[in-house]
């Protein structure tokens, strides 16, 4: 549970099922829950089944391994894996009864030959580029990967239960390009219609797109960052009914007294200004905490939020808590819901220049994550 230094990751599973649930009543459709990069560093598999606790109806990963992972660990809900490179084991993805999404003819090809070789009807999500240009199979091919994928269809080889696409700018709910791309999707769903694939589920909203946008909502939505309860619009998660599902703690491995004019860290990026305490925080960058925290990022210590003092260094960073009573061992709190006092995963991403996304996704090395709440335990 602890890796000797206290450092550590609280996820509470209670929260991703309240949040999936609050998205799923708002929404009132089906919801896939992405999963991804181990969950969004709040743990794959804990993470897909608290979400299946509070309603989620399928998950979403990036690659193969991902969904696979989630089928050993015993999860039997609908997967889907969707960025599925040359080579990508979709025979496995197949036998494990995880469906693929595919953006071009070839991959296609490959889905067809794994279909084959395993017996088994793939079930198949067909991605269209609508202005991401990203992952999406471009306009010009969409109607040869939907004839495609129609033929391989009437051939048995793969049923097609997805059309989808992916918003550039849904963090911006009026930005032109929304209904621009909106276009382009029901366009493209009208050309996979008329060539037979009738069937197919359409899905365009990540999370800004399932907080703020109902018209992209269409037959099912596909947030992630909600599901952890971060605001995908940089604002207040409360504001949707979403809490933050993760708090990032450590214990102070050391103080020290320092008179003023101390330099702190390397570099001496900071000073003391006063005779002072220092408490050093063994977390660095090595386990997530960006080096561009230091001198910008907030920690609760000592009953208040203090800035990072100097640079954080690979392991540890330094904090100056003034003359405020502060012991080894005493808590401190990088981010958390907000409730506590501490910082949020928003107020660092803003201090230091970045996304939420990024810092949970990342947070992980030497933390031992624990889980609190029961939603989804086995
Ligand atoms: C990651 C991802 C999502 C989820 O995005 P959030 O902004 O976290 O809701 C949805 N769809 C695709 C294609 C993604 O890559």
């Amino acid at each position: 549970m602890t890796n000797g230094t206290g450092a550590e990751v609280v996820v509470d599973l209670d929260a991703i099922a309240a949040n999936t649930a609050a998205l799923r009543e708002r929404v009132r459709r089906p919801l896939m829950a992405v999963v991804k990069a181990d969950g969004y560093g709040h743990g794959l598999v804990p993470a897909a089944r608290a979400a299946l606790a509070g309603g989620a109806d399928q998950l979403g990963v990036a690659v193969v391994s991902e969904a696979l992972a989630l089928r050993a660990a015993g999860v039997t809900a609908p997967v889907l894996a969707w960025l599925n490179g040359p080579g990508a084991d979709i025979a496995a993805a197949l036998a494990a009864d995880v469906e693929v999404s595919v953006n071009a003819t070839w991959g296609l090809a490959e889905v067809v030959a794994a279909a084959r070789a395993t017996g088994r009807t793939a079930r198949l999500h067909l991605f269209v580029d609508t202005g991401l240009s990203r992952e999406g199979a471009p306009v010009a091919e969409w109607p040869g990967l939907v004839a495609a994928a129609a033929r391989a269809q009437a051939d048995g080889d793969v049923v097609v239960t997805g059309l989808w696409s992916h918003l550039a700018y849904a963090d911006a709910p009026t930005h032109p390009t929304i209904a621009a791309q909106v276009r382009v999707f029901e366009e493209a769903v009208a050309v996979a219609r008329a060539a037979g694939l009738t069937d197919a589920r359409r899905h365009l909203a990540n999370s800004a797109a399932t907080v703020a946008l109902p018209g992209t909502w269409y037959d099912m939505v596909r947030p992630g960052v909600a599901v952890y309860g971060l605001d995908p619009l940089g604002g207040d998660p409360a504001a949707h009914g979403l809490r933050p599902a993760m708090t990032v703690r450590a214990r102070v491995a050391l103080t020290k007294r320092v008179p003023a004019g101390a330099g702190v860290s390397y570099g001496h990026t900071y000073a003391t200004t006063a005779e002072t305490t220092l408490a050093l925080v063994p977390a660095g960058y090595a386990d997530g905490v960006p080096r561009a925290a230091g001198n910008v990022a907030p920690v609760l210590a000592a009953g208040e939020q203090r800035t990072i003092a100097g640079r954080v260094c690979m392991d540890q960073f330094v904090l100056d808590v003034g003359d405020a009573p502060i012991a080894a061992g005493d808590e401190v709190v990088l981010w958390g819901p907000g409730d506590g006092g501490e910082p949020t995963a928003q107020q660092w991403a803003d201090a230091v220049g970045t996304i939420h996304y990024e810092l949970v996704t990342r947070i992980g090395g030497r933390f031992a994550r624990r889980y609190v709440g029961s939603a989804g335990a086995v």
